[in-house]
């Protein structure tokens, strides 16, 4: 029981600072230590052409989201910042998120702060490069370039403390505020929230919920499928990254999804920032995860194949209602 205390301690720590961190503006990269890391799991295994059918069903659980397939929804919040979406131009030059995106054929999910999508918005001045593109020319690029854009707030404040100032009511507009102004750029109604550290009371979710919206987790309540896996990227940046998982960022990610793995759990939803130090190591994080078999989806899809199976109701209307990304900004 104290382990187990001592690792919950440690998760929230962990979630404490998750946002806090990544304000600063980050151009360096992680250093890349790629070992090989073994690509053959036992979802190979038993996915393998040789095997009866039989078999497959015997290990197919489907509150894990096996029966979707391998799945990831890689997702990025705090943006848009141009910056790391399009590549930096200062003093270290840095490839940009969306092309290391596009080159791997993968499609994402942005959870972007409201107040960066108003007009001739580049970012925080103080922290983030100004490369002449807009918040909002970056969210219509990503929109356009079939990546999705979800819900992150408006205002990015820490929901409970801001709940216990301001009401509850001021929790419910700050998101709606967030979603009406990503739909003002999008055409789509965002559907999914990720509150800022994941923080907010029970109530205010409960609310939002009642509202249509679907509330990311990271808690041990919900089904592990459905639950956020935290990256911890955003301890690489920044100009001391000490508290950078080791050996490196992608280890650390891979490590988490074969501890989920281990238990059945083959679709899992990574929570990134908008980082330079992040987009840096996409490149190998995303090979790896190909070699071990996994498939990218947008977090629409990922709920359509994997929320279902899990347990928790899909609100419906969200991925019903959504048009594929590419036909909205034909506008
Ligand atoms: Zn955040």
């Amino acid at each position: 029981m104290g382990h187990l205390r001592l690792l919950l301690s440690i998760a929230g720590l962990a979630v404490l600072s998750a946002c806090s961190g990544s304000h600063y503006l980050t151009t360096g990269t992680d250093a890349q230590n790629s070992f090989a890391l073994g690509s053959h799991t036992v979802a190979d295994s038993v996915m393998s052409k040789e095997t009866p059918l039989a078999a497959v069903r015997a290990v197919t659980d489907t509150s894990s989201g096996f029966a979707a397939g391998k799945l990831i929804a890689l997702t990025f919040d705090d943006g848009p910042r141009p910056y790391v979406l399009f590549g930096s131009k200062g003093d270290h030059p840095a490839p940009g998120l969306v092309d290391i995106l596009d080159q791997n054929r993968v499609k994402a999910t942005f959870f972007v702060v409201g107040w960066r999508l108003t007009p001739k918005t580049w970012g925080e001045p103080r922290h983030e490069e100004n490369i002449g593109i807009t918040c909002i020319d970056a969210a219509e690029q990503l929109t356009r370039r079939g990546h999705e854009l979800e819900d992150h707030t408006y205002s990015h404040l820490e929901l409970r403390t801001a709940e216990k100032k301001n009401g509850e009511q001021w929790v419910m507009h700050d998101v709606d505020r967030g979603a009406q102004a990503i739909k003002a750029v999008t055409g789509m109604q965002p559907r999914y929230v990720r509150p800022p550290d994941w923080i907010i009371t029970t109530d205010a979710r409960q609310d939002l919920q009642q509202h249509g919206y679907r509330v990311l987790t990271i808690s041990a309540e919900n089904p592990m499928a459905l639950r956020d896996v935290n990256s911890l990227d955003y301890l690489c940046a920044g100009k001391n990254p000490a508290g950078c998982p080791k050996p490196s960022l992608p280890d650390a990610v891979l490590k988490q999804v074969e501890q989920r793995e281990k238990r059945g759990v083959y679709t899992h939803i990574l929570a990134f920032h908008e980082l330079s130090t992040t987009a840096a190591v996409m490149p190998r994080l995303i090979t790896d995860l190909k070699a071990r078999g996994y498939r990218f989806v947008t977090l629409t899809e990922y709920m359509k194949l994997v929320g279902s199976k899990s347990g928790e109701p899909l609100k419906q209307q969200a991925a019903e209602t959504r048009q594929t990304s590419a036909a909205v900004l034909s506008r």
